[in-house]
């Protein structure tokens, strides 16, 4: 059968916080039971977004995470709570019972994402719930998915087996997989968050020139060749996604007519090499 699933673009979210604040709008002084009871006005972000600045100057980016309930095929909160108040329906979405979950504060520390919140004057534990009352109306997506104006998340209403294929062919990842909880999110260009850049500039000493069309090759630390790239019309290079290793990876710079140069890099956060100088 059809299950939802939600997919995220890093590249795409820009932080302009309207599925936050569509969140607030369809969930503050508004219960919808059996799946929710009303979101506090203040404290509660069931979509948060995570920030993430990577490199040195001028070399930087930055990346935002928007984070909801995984709503987990594994997940650690259902397994944590009493009285089956937390439980998966038949599509997918994991929902805190706002009833049976009163009192019940330790499910707010059995999810490793954080993304349950404690509502102190209710005295239940909260979450996203991918507004399942409205796609039981019909609805064919949540208000956060609507509410985003780059298109930077996806609802998809598909079997897993199509999903999988989805994920393999469009190069999606989850968010901690190691946590092994299955999550019902994932997210396109993940790397920009959790993997980082080598990035530098090529420039000809003797003409005071940038180097364009310098070939710039990205080794590991026992000289196999992981990349190569060329120079921009700047003199610019960047190698993305890696992983952080410390005296792992080693760089050739060449260009016709000069004598090859060649550094070595920690890369244990994103890195500018600056200008290299042939
Ligand atoms: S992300 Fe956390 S709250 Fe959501 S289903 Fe997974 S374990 Fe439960
Ligand atoms: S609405 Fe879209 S672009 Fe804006 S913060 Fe949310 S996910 Fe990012």
């Amino acid at each position: 059968m059809n299950k939802w699933n939600l997919v995220i673009d890093i590249a795409k979210c820009h932080d302009c916080n309207n599925c936050f604040l569509a969140c607030k709008d369809e969930y503050c002084e508004n219960d919808f039971p059996p799946y929710s009871a009303a979101q506090p006005r203040h404290g509660h972000r069931w979509i948060d977004i995570l920030r993430k600045e990577r490199g040195q100057h001028p070399r930087v980016d930055v990346s935002y995470l928007p984070l909801p309930c995984m709503h987990c095929d594994e997940a650690d909160c259902i397994k944590a709570a009493e009285g089956e108040a937390v439980y998966k329906r038949d599509d997918g979405i994991v929902i805190i019972d706002p009833l049976k979950a009163k009192g019940q504060k330790g499910v707010v520390d059995s999810c490793p994402y954080g993304v349950i919140w404690w509502n102190e004057e209710l005295d239940v534990p909260q979450k996203c719930t991918f507004c399942a009352h409205l796609l039981d109306e019909g609805w064919q997506a949540p208000r956060c998915v609507q509410a985003c104006p780059t298109g930077a998340m996806e609802f998809l209403h598909v079997e897993d087996a199509e999903m999988q294929r989805i994920v393999h062919s469009e190069e999606l990842e989850v968010w901690h997989p190691e946590y092994g909880l299955e999550p019902r999110v994932y997210y396109k260009k993940l790397y920009r968050y959790t993997r980082w850049f080598i990035s530098g500039s090529v420039a000809l000493k003797d003409v005071d020139e940038c180097a364009e069309g310098a070939k710039v090759t990205l080794k590991n630390g026992s000289g196999g060749v992981l990349i190569t790239a060329l120079t921009n019309n700047y003199g610019d290079f960047r190698f993305d996604a890696l992983e952080a290793k410390s005296g792992q990876y080693r760089l050739e710079v060449d260009y016709p007519g000069y004598q090859q140069r060649e550094l070595r890099v920690d890369l244990e956060n994103s890195i500018d090499v600056g200008t290299i100088f042939l």
